[in-house]
């Protein structure tokens, strides 16, 4: 039953999707677009435990490397732990996106993109946090889901059709077909652990030690999957483990698909073994819709060519693939009746049946 103060709110409804990532945090407001794209990162003040900034802010205290406060990035391997730090970065992402609209709504309608296999406990975590920021509804979905959605499959119909998003801490797969989930399949090799890969390559082959972050600027700048139509080299700096010294090598993407072959051989593993796993009228579908790759990671040079090489279905990356689970999320509402039984089940309180 509507009450009087449901059309009412209907009328002046605000509704958010909001994609918690284990590397990046993006909030969809519906009619407006993506209003806020930050890194997952939350800067706690040790002697208390309290969280004191969060998003862009907390990662660039991280670079200071400030005594008291400790750096948190709480959804890094795709869990959610920490209730206080879930609900901090909720409180800051709603109040935010509050500010990006003329008539100040009080409660929003909000969806939350959560990583497939995260515990009970943990999505109670992110319902209750979500709740005590001050919505007034708050929906599940799991985040290969959003994904697919936000890419614009067609995740309602009976054909079948196959998302791989490629995030930071964790690659999801799910192929769907008559409406709902056939298969999913989510592992903890993404884009961290490429960067993982590079460090250790550097430093096994080319004495060179260096961080994460740059690691993860050659990654994105000469990393490769598959043998590009022009290869491309970068000049790498960090310090020599035998003079230590700062020293600067020249690495080639070549090099670099060497480098990653450890976490790309794993990721085309999985993607066979979900194929394998998928009944055959659904791969021939499969065939005819290709296999859209979405997150951060699949924009890894030469990485859809590489998908298409290894299972002979064509492999393409969503339009802006960053922002798919975000923009899912937030569709979820436009299309409630249609979208809802792709939602996650709340076991006490739900509201959604
Ligand atoms: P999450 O959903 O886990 O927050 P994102 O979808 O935001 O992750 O993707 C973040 C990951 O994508 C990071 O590991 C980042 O290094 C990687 N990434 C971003 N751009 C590129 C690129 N051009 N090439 C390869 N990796 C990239
Ligand atoms: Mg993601």
């Amino acid at each position: 039953m509507l009450s009087p103060l449901d059309l009412i709110f209907g009328l002046f409804s605000l509704d958010i999707g909001i994609d918690l990532g284990t590397a990046n945090t993006l909030v969809y407001v519906r009619g407006k677009g993506i209003v806020i794209n930050e890194p997952s990162f939350v800067a706690v003040e040790k002697r208390s435990g309290r969280p004191q900034e969060v998003g862009a802010r907390a990662k660039e205290m991280w670079s200071k490397n400030p005594k008291d406060i400790m750096i948190v990035r709480p959804l890094r391997d795709g869990v959610i732990s920490d209730f206080e730090i879930t609900q901090a970065m909720l409180d800051h992402l709603i109040r935010k996106a509050h500010e990006h609209l003329w008539v100040q709504i009080p409660r929003p309608r909000v969806v939350i993109g959560i990583p497939s296999g995260v515990t009970e406990v943990e999505k109670r975590a992110v319902y209750d946090a979500a709740l005590n920021a001050g919505a007034r509804q708050v929906f599940l979905i799991e985040e290969p889901v959003a994904a697919a959605i936000g890419a614009g499959l067609p995740v309602t119909e009976t054909r079948g059709s196959m998302v791989v998003d490629i995030g930071g801490g964790t690659t999801e797969i799910a192929i769907f077909s008559l409406g709902g989930i056939v298969i999913s399949r989510s592992i903890r090799v993404a884009g961290d652990e490429m960067d993982e890969d590079i460090v250790q390559y550097m430093r096994t082959k080319h004495n060179l030690l260096i961080g994460e972050p740059t690691a993860e600027r050659v990654k994105i700048d000469v990393g490769s999957a598959h043998p590009l139509p022009q290869e491309r080299t970068a000049t790498v700096k960090g310090r020599n483990l035998i003079t230590g010294l700062p020293t600067a090598v020249e690495i080639s993407s070549i090099e670099m698909r060497d480098a990653l072959s450890g976490s790309i051989d794993i990721l085309m593993d999985t993607v066979k073994q979900a194929l394998d796993d998928t009944p055959p009228e659904l791969v021939a579908d499969l065939m005819e819709s290709g296999i859209c790759l979405a997150g951060g990671g699949s924009q890894l040079k030469g990485l859809a060519d590489r998908v298409q090489d290894e299972v002979n279905i064509r492999a393409y990356i969503a339009e802006d693939p960053m922002t798919c689970v975000a923009r899912g999320s937030g569709r979820v509402l436009e299309d409630y009746n249609n979208l809802r039984r792709l939602l996650v089940g709340i076991e006490r309180g739900s509201t959604w049946h």
